[in-house]
């Protein structure tokens, strides 16, 4: 069923649980997001992010995952990840996501405050619920290193909840986008994520899920991370199960890579939300 990301995150922060964010590109990647969940009786808050707009359009994103969520019982929120621009966000409001992130942390706080506030105003008025980043997870596109992520400070991780109404907040605590330099799990200022949880009250967001390492992610739920989004390492263990199988015909190389991305999506969801 589509649910709201309002309550499927508070539930999950009340019981100090996580949920996991996979980001999908195509039918076949969200089927097997939302069977997964499914089949462990589990949410997930669905995403697309707008960066893979040449995979599928918006239109076919919002219909995908409309029709997805609404045929099972599993709660799915349809949620637009990484929402670069206003007319895009509000683009996929009309289109039916109930739920929309929007990424301004490359700006400074007051621009950051001032764009997340003109989503919030119409986001809010349609009932879908909003995520804002702020601080800065750094990623490939970057270079892929964890060092150009910038930890979220709590002065302005509450004053930015404070100011702008948002109902989740990506901080930066130490991941980073993609797949880290020599495969290492990268280092989390838990210390600084305990404070983050004790000072703001609404729910964290963890981005960059991917290499972060199993006992960082429990650990991180543990102390305050409710949502934590995950997409490289479902491309990494489609094509290692293809690898794997070594299939012959195309129609079995997309089974062997659906089955790498629900083995990976029901891992995570055992480790974090079970
Ligand atoms: P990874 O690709 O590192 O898992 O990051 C995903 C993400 O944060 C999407 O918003």
């Amino acid at each position: 069923m589509l649910a709201r990301s309002k309550d499927v995150l508070q539930a999950a922060r009340t019981a100090h649980r996580g949920v996991v964010a996979p980001d999908f590109i195509d039918l076949d990647s969200a089927r097997c997001f939302v069977e997964t969940a499914d089949k462990l009786h589990k949410p997930i808050i669905l995403s697309f992010a707008q960066a893979h707009r040449h995979m599928i359009s918006l239109e076919e994103a919002a219909l995908i995952g409309g029709f997805l969520a609404k045929r099972v019982d599993a709660p799915i929120v349809l949620h637009l990840d990484h929402g670069e621009d206003f007319d895009y966000i509000e683009q996929a409001v009309k289109l039916g996501f109930n739920s929309v992130m929007l990424d301004a942390s490359m700006h400074d706080f007051a621009e950051n405050v001032r764009l997340t506030k003109e989503v919030v105003r119409m986001a809010h008025a349609a009932h879908v619920d909003v995520e804002a980043e702020i601080g800065h997870v750094g990623g490939s596109t970057e270079g892929g290193s964890e060092t150009e992520s910038v930890y979220t400070t709590v002065e302005e991780a509450s004053a930015f909840a404070e100011q702008t109404g948002v109902d989740s907040l990506a901080v930066s605590i130490g991941t980073s986008h993609g797949v880290y330099k020599n495969n290492k799990n990268p280092q989390l200022n838990f210390e600084r994520l305990a404070e983050l949880r004790a000072a703001v009250p609404i729910p964290l967001v963890l981005h960059g899920g991917s290499g972060t390492g199993d006992e960082n992610l429990r650990r991180a739920v543990e102390t305050g991370i409710t949502k934590v989004n995950v997409f490289t390492e479902f491309l990494t263990s489609a094509f290692a199960e293809i690898q794997t199988e070594k299939p012959d015909r195309y129609a079995t190389l997309k089974c062997a890579a659906n089955e790498g991305m629900k083995k990976t999506l029901e891992h995570y969801i055992r480790l974090i939300t079970l």
